[in-house]
């Protein structure tokens, strides 16, 4: 039966950066159709951007339903050269794993397609006990970029075919120092903006004539910065809104400019949804702007928003089977950026929990072979909780 650090140095050798597939897809597909999964591949694409490779596989019909998330393609290896072992080469040195991807994350799938096996072969090739429950895995070639053509309408796809999801483990590389550090529960919404104050253009000269926006957006920028947008909840920290670039684009010393605008963005909590964020920060600007300064947002699309799987009975069985195996406790965490957790989330609670990220998008990405072990059986462990 396939391990995981063979599943692994399989996947490493296609060469999948973003969003090309390079035969990773097939790796899972061979695997997964031998050990009796319907397997599925669907492409997806729309105008102005490239054509990506998805796919879906399902075993068993009935509830509950758990599905293992995650993508094959990889950042870009950066300077080959560099490297001390071969970017795609899947050498092993040392006990580790060398390539672009061995933390994020075709580790972390190797691991959940050995774990399921593993655990299929235990229990006569059904994922329960009793022959009921599903098992499935979603899995895209598009994350690491645009996140367009992937996991959103994989998940789209997958929910006109009449699949339901019960619960998702996601295997991003979510420790932070050492394998049980931490699972990320959820992730907080983001969103940019541009504020522009408008004035009157004129000559420095003669400033009654003119009405200059740069005092006036300085100002601006000291109250919707100063004033908090809350003081956290019970699982997030608290949300900033963090001011990013100040643009007159004026090249005149002797003239006063016509416009001011300012970047920003917002990493929020679930205190906020985009809309009452939007409101919260446009009231403030009205109030600080007065009658006198003409100012105004314009905001940019987002589709990042807030969302946390409250800690429950999934949350404990996952922290049981990683303690069990690690010894540690993990972190429930909500820090860092955002994944296609976030998507996932709208179809059923999601947690994330795989290798550790230390060397993500480096040059040597390497992971331990003990933790491609250790992760296989916490994913075990969680199967064996999910369906006991
Ligand atoms: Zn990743």
């Amino acid at each position: 039966m396939a391990d995981a650090l063979s599943i692994a140095r399989d996947l490493i050798r296609c060469p999948s950066v973003t969003p090309a597939d390079a035969g990773a897809l097939d790796v899972l597909e061979n695997i997964l159709k031998g050990a009796g999964f319907q397997v599925h591949r669907v492409t997806f694409g729309e105008p102005g951007t490239a054509d990506v490779d998805n796919l879906f596989a399902r075993i068993g019909t009935s509830a509950p339903h758990i599905t293992f998330a995650g993508h094959t393609d990889v950042v870009p290896p950066g300077e080959e050269s560099a490297w001390s072992h071969g970017a795609f080469s899947g050498d092993v040195e040392d006990g580790y794993l060398y390539g672009r991807g061995a933390v994020d994350m075709k580790g972390g799938i190797a691991c959940s397609v050995a774990a399921v096996l593993q655990h299929l072969a235990d229990h006569g090739g059904k994922p329960g006990h009793d022959g009921n429950g599903s098992i499935s895995f979603l899995i895209t070639s598009d994350e690491e970029d645009l996140s367009v053509n992937g996991t959103v309408k994989l998940l789209q796809w997958a929910a006109a075919r009449g699949e339901k999801f019960d619960h998702c483990v996601l295997g991003e590389p979510s420790n932070v120092e050492t394998l049980g550090d931490c699972i990320k529960i959820g992730r907080r919404g983001s969103q940019s903006g541009t504020l522009y104050v408008d004035g009157i253009q004129g000559h420095v000269a003669y400033p009654h004539r003119a009405a200059n926006p740069v005092p006036d957006i300085s100002r601006l920028i000291v109250a919707l910065g100063d004033e908090p947008l809350d003081h956290g909840s019970a699982q997030f920290q608290a949300s900033h809104l963090e001011f990013t670039s100040v643009d007159v684009g004026n090249p005149a010393g002797n003239v006063i400019p016509g416009q001011a605008r300012a970047k920003f963005n917002i990493r929020f909590n679930d205190l906020h949804t985009q809309a009452t964020l939007k409101e919260l920060v446009e009231q403030r600007l009205a109030k600080a702007a007065g009658n006198r300064i003409r100012a105004r947002i314009v905001w940019e699309p987002s589709n990042s928003s807030v969302f946390v799987t409250k800690p429950g009975a999934f949350t404990d069985l996952a922290v049981a089977a990683i303690e069990e195996v690690s010894g540690r406790r993990p972190e429930l965490s909500t820090s860092g950026g955002t994944s296609d957790a976030r998507f996932i989330s709208g179809y059923c609670p999601v947690i994330e929990f795989g290798l550790v990220g230390q060397t993500m998008h480096q040059i040597d990405e390497r992971t331990p072979i003990t933790d491609l072990e250790k992760l296989t059986q916490i994913y075990r462990g969680i199967l064996q909780r999910y369906f006991g």
